[in-house]
């Protein structure tokens, strides 16, 4: 172990956004290869927007990606008593204040400033008037100094500098008592000893409000890397206009969770020219040097096309489970008879996701096919009622392995005195429904006995 820690902190208000997914998997993958600590989070202190619901999405979503974590899941809603206590100690220390001014009041004073043209920050009424000790309504606001700058190493953008003249003194406890963001993070990734926070630059701008919380209560300063954005092909932020943005949306869409790990790292971060990695390897070669400055664009196309490879290459046993699921997702409940990994090996290089996969594999698992209207009118006629008859006969007390249907097969064409295309494009078209499926033998091999005869049996009858 090292004493490397970091987190992922999402905010439970939706599912689990690609965007958010990588930056998990960016601290997931640092945690593994430094092994260190990761650690996750669930920031629902906005009581309001939090659901369980959008919490348990995306604990899903992390497990389907294999992001599994050493510490947590921590609910900072169950640490309250720890943030009042934190918001006291800056009070008692000075370092905090209440402040009663009202929404109407600072809504006022807002309008003025932006009509000034100034920018509109909080004037300090009440930094320096005394206490009140009746019952008015207060917020604790934070003591920012507005002398010098603030400035910070990010280990992926470089120095960054802010003028801390640009801080006001901001809200760390609401009125009705709960914390705020920006306090908060502060006290949890101090306390739970994070040394570098990695997370999505649309923080930098808090990072210096978060610095000053820090030396306030006396904590060490962690370093931070913040990653750019994910942008869609408009150059804009990647949004569902773009297309689906949940995780599990992907998972749903027929991709593989390693194709959408592979796809998210590369979006910014890279290692040569290399596009393919493993899990294995990922931990191996991943580095926050090799993040990119810049935001990368989301790239469907690339996506599939790296999911087409996992495809590919997976192992059938495990593709034919998940198939299992998408089937029956369509109401396809597979029996264990069917022996679903020899069904995957024989779409794999045909399919570029698994909801296309199990597409082309409904044809196996159905009680009644449904046909292609041109291929049934084409091949299931009364000129194929022989070859069918025949086969039938075969079939019925032939060996049902790959040699023995080939050798049925055989004699139908000795016997007919047909040409193999002949035979089998029609043989396919009544087991399969249509002409695109895998090869015949390995077709007959999948139905089993039972399913072949009764389809060349569906077949007759059409033909009548
Ligand atoms: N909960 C914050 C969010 O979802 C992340 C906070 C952080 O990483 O500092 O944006």
């Amino acid at each position: 172990m090292s004493d490397l820690r970091v987190r992922f902190a999402p905010s439970p208000t939706g599912y689990l956004h690609i965007g958010g997914a990588r930056t998990a998997l960016f601290n997931f993958l640092l945690a593994r290869k430094e092994q260190g600590t990761f650690i996750l989070r669930i920031e629902d202190t906005d009581v309001e927007r939090s659901t369980q619901e959008s919490t348990d999405a995306i604990l899903q979503a992390m497990d389907w990606l294999g992001l599994d974590y050493d510490e947590g899941p921590f609910y900072q809603s169950e640490r309250f008593d720890l943030y009042k206590q934190k918001v006291q100690q800056l009070l008692d220390e000075g370092k905090a204040y209440k402040c009663y001014c009202t929404a109407d009041e600072l809504d006022a004073k807002r309008e003025q400033a932006i009509q000034r043209g100034d920018k509109p920050q909080y004037d300090e009424t009440c930094r320096n008037a005394p206490e009140r000790d009746d019952d008015s309504p207060y917020v604790v606001r934070f003591k920012s100094s507005s002398q010098g700058v603030t400035a910070f190493n990010d280990l992926i953008k470089g120095t960054i500098t802010f003028n801390n003249q640009e801080l006001d003194d901001m809200i760390i406890q609401r009125t009705d008592g709960t914390p705020t963001y920006n306090f908060v993070v502060v006290v949890d990734d101090a306390e739970m000893g994070l040394t570098i926070v990695v997370r999505g630059d649309d923080h930098v701008n808090n990072t210096p409000r978060q610095i000053q919380i820090y030396k306030a209560l006396g904590y060490a300063v962690p370093e931070f890397a913040h990653v750019p954005m994910i942008l869609g092909s408009d150059k804009k932020r990647l949004s569902k206009r773009h297309g689906a943005t949940s995780v599990m949306a992907y998972r749903d869409m027929g991709y593989l969770p390693e194709a959408l790990v592979n796809y998210l790292v590369r979006l910014g971060w890279s290692h040569g020219d290399e596009e393919i990695f493993s899990m294995e390897e990922l931990i191996e070669k991943f580095s926050l040097e090799h993040v990119g400055k810049s935001a990368g664009v989301f790239n469907p196309e690339k996506l599939l096309w790296l999911n087409e490879h996992y495809i590919k290459t997976g192992d059938p046993q495990r593709l034919g489970s998940l198939l299992k699921d998408y089937l029956n997702k369509d109401g396809i409940i597979v029996g264990d008879d069917i022996d679903v990994s020899t069904v995957v090996e024989s779409l794999q290089d045909r399919s570029k996701t698994m909801v296309e996969m199990a597409e082309k594999a409904k044809f196996y698992f159905v009680d009644e096919l449904t046909y292609d209207e041109k291929a049934k009118n084409k091949f299931i006629t009364s000129e194929q009622k022989e070859i069918f008859e025949l086969l039938l006969e075969k079939l019925q007390d032939c060996e049902f392995s790959h040699d023995g249907v080939e050798a049925a097969f055989n004699s139908v064409l000795q016997q007919t005195g047909l040409k193999f295309g002949k035979v089998g494009q029609p043989t396919r078209v009544a087991l399969s429904g249509g002409t695109s499926a895998p090869g015949i033998f390995e077709v007959m091999l999948v139905l089993g006995r039972e399913r072949c005869i009764d389809r060349l049996k569906a077949a007759l009858a059409i033909i009548g």
